[in-house]
């Protein structure tokens, strides 16, 4: 298929682009780069260098692209609710020109880079596609949103989409081209964070929030290897049908305090640092599992790596080549 990947410079877009290369479809890439880095652009994939307002110049009736796998977009939640605008901005009015750039072009499949974090529930219940949507956070509000918008689009007839939620995304992949894990400037994510403090390249970790309604007070996370992640797209890709919308929720379907990450980090890398406790972060939901059991019926959706131990140690990897830290 010849596939438009747009964020496919990003942490999840680009091993996406790199299995779709390998599994020998056509991709071009849309990336501005404001987050992404072009060292992760698979070599054999055309690159537009350009912003997701600007994909109907790329994705025209001409092209004749067969499907859209869009990735691009603002994923921090502490900035998305202190500048809900920019959330706004990108997350809502770029899909929205795309949305506009698939319809004028007629492309049949899309999918989408979804999150599980606009659910909400007891906290004792894994989240099923069928769980109640209520976004705490800007960021998770344009995801339900896009997702409602992409619904509607396919109801007009022609376009077969999926919103494929991600829990949380973590490790890192080595392809024969390069090395793609997380790195975002500056880095908000616990994982990549406990990382740098293992690794030196900050002096504290700072606990957000000791005093959620969970076992030890700190958030739980359900965390999921990115290569797991991208297979779940290829899978989707070609289980996609003319008129039809799907959301499937992509995680291991195990929950992480945020303390048992921290000992994870500690186990594995060998190191320690000091850890402080500080206030709850603005918007974060105290517990965040999925159930994927919808992927593994109907995609056949089968993680691969699912240990949180092999995933930390996998990501630490990453970091300690990209940082050059002796082992
Ligand atoms: N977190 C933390 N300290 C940090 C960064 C994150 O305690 O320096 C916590 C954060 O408050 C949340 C969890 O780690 O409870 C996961 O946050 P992350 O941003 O990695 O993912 P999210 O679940 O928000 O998408």
């Amino acid at each position: 298929m010849k596939l438009l990947v747009t964020g496919g410079a990003g942490y999840i877009g680009s091993v996406v682009a790199h299995q779709l290369v390998a599994a020998g479809h056509e991709v071009e890439i849309l990336d501005d780069l404001s987050t992404g880095f072009a060292t992760n652009l698979p070599a054999a994939a055309v690159f537009h260098h350009t912003s997701i307002h600007r994909v109907a110049e790329i994705l025209t009736p001409d092209a004749d692209f067969d499907g859209v796998l869009h990735f691009a977009a603002k994923v921090e939640v502490a900035e998305s609710v202190r500048d809900p605008e920019k959330y706004w901005h990108h997350n809502i009015e770029g899909s929205l020109a795309l949305l506009r750039a698939i319809r004028t072009a007629r492309t049949p499949r899309l999918i989408f880079s979804s999150t599980g974090s606009m659910y909400s529930g007891d906290g004792r219940t894994a989240f099923d596609e069928a769980a109640e949507i209520r976004p705490a956070n800007p960021y998770a509000a344009t995801k339900a949103t896009v997702d409602m918008m992409i619904a509607g689009e396919c109801g007009t007839g022609t376009l077969g989409a999926a919103s494929l939620r991600y829990f949380n995304a973590a490790g890192a992949v080595r392809t024969a081209e390069t090395y793609l894990g997380e790195r975002h400037e500056p880095e908000t994510h616990l994982i990549p964070i406990l990382l740098q403090a293992a690794g030196g390249q900050r002096d504290t970790f700072t606990l957000f929030g000791t005093d959620h309604p969970t076992t030890d007070g700190t958030c739980v996370r359900d965390y999921v290897h990115v290569s797991d992640l991208a297979a779940a797209h290829l899978l989707a890709l070609e289980a996609l049908s003319p008129g039809r919308y799907e959301v499937f929720n992509l995680g291991n379907g195990d929950g992480y305090s945020n303390r048992q990450v921290l000992d994870t980090v500690r186990e594995v890398t060998g190191r320690d640092f000091p850890v402080y406790d500080a206030d709850r972060r603005p918007g974060d939901p105290a517990v965040c599992i999925a159930n994927s059991d919808k992927a593994a019926v109907e995609l056949g959706w089968k993680p691969q790596r699912p240990n949180l131990s092999d995933i930390v140690a996998d990501a630490w990897e990453f970091h300690r080549t990209v940082h050059g830290i002796a082992g």
